[in-house]
């Protein structure tokens, strides 16, 4: 009779739960150790200014370099690891290690560069994240002027006083806040002009398709004008083309990030060649 009821109602579905789950214990407890062994590591992608081309800043990206699989994309493990809260102490690991090299490149004499940060949901809710990121600028001696933090809509639509005042509390450190794929969640002018927004960073899916798709277009502008009536900075991600460049450009896009201007590359390749390209410096 257990069989029976076995048969009619969980026969067929708990095995590829059970499945599921266990992946995600096993991807979970992969992801701790790597942390604990230092697996991971940042590549470093180049923004610049789209009128002059001027080099002004770099976004840290996570990957894990797994001994079994090679690199492994974020995609594949920041969601898990927001899901299990990995992403607290992985994203403070993040922050720590690009505030450091920014750091080191100071250090060598390069060209002052913005270092822009992906902070997570699970990392605004830490009541001590403010002193965290204060420990962290001044342990690595990197400027607060030098950081750049890249929230998305949905960690601050709909969210109250207390996120207010520890987005002020961060910006009173130097700081400069990103809202991060623009334009793909639920913003509110209200809260764009209440919350102490210094730039939007329109998503990467209203650029692929520019110029064939009109559509796109007229939303790209539009959040460019909108950042311009707002006061905020505005950065395009996802630039692939000379065309986009150009339409984004013409616009008034401050700044662009993307795979026609860099790749996210290891800090020593960003060395070699996007400093080596922007400041005349030798290779080395
Ligand atoms: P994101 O912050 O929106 O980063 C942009 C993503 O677009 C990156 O993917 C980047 O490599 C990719 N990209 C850059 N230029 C181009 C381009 O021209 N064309 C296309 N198709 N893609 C381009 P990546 O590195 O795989 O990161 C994916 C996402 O993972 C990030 O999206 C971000 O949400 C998250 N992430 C990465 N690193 C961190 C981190 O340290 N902390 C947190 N919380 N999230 C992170
Ligand atoms: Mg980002
Ligand atoms: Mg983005
Ligand atoms: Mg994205």
């Amino acid at each position: 009779q257990a069989k029976e009821q076995g048969r009619n109602t969980y026969r067929f579905y708990t095995p590829t739960l059970t499945t599921a789950a266990n992946e995600r214990l096993a991807l979970d407890a992969r992801l701790r150790r790597a942390l604990a062994n230092g697996e991971f590591v940042l590549h470093y992608q180049p923004q610049f200014e789209s009128q002059s081309g001027a080099l002004i800043g770099c976004e840290a990206l996570v990957r894990w370099l797994s001994p079994e699989e090679g690199m492994i994309s974020p995609a594949r493990f920041i969601p898990l690891a927001e899901d299990t809260g990995l992403i607290v102490p992985l994203g403070e690991w993040v922050l720590r290690t690009a505030c450091a090299q920014g750091r080191v490149w100071l250090d060598a004499g390069l060209p002052a560069l913005t270092i822009a940060v992906n902070l997570s949901g699970r990392q605004l809710q830490q009541p001590d994240l403010v002193q965290r990121v204060a420990d962290i600028l001044e342990q690595t001696g990197l400027p607060g002027e030098r950081l750049k933090l890249e929230l998305t809509e949905s960690m601050i639509m709909g969210s109250g006083d207390q996120t207010l005042d520890l987005l002020r509390a961060i910006k009173a450190l130097g700081p400069r806040l990103s809202i991060d794929d623009f334009g793909t969640g639920y913003s509110s002018l209200a809260y764009l002009k209440r919350f102490p927004i210094d730039e939007l960073k329109i998503d990467q899916s209203f650029v692929r398709d520019i110029p064939q798709d009109e559509s796109d277009m007229e939303i790209a502008a539009t959040i460019i004008a909108m950042a311009r009536n707002l006061h905020l900075k505005v950065i395009a991600e996802g630039v692939e083309t000379p065309e986009q460049l150009a339409f984004l450009t013409s616009q008034g896009c401050h700044a662009c990030q993307g795979y026609l201007l860099g790749h996210p590359v290891p800090a020593n390749e960003f060395v070699r060649t996007v400093f080596g390209r922007a400041s005349g410096l030798h290779p080395v």
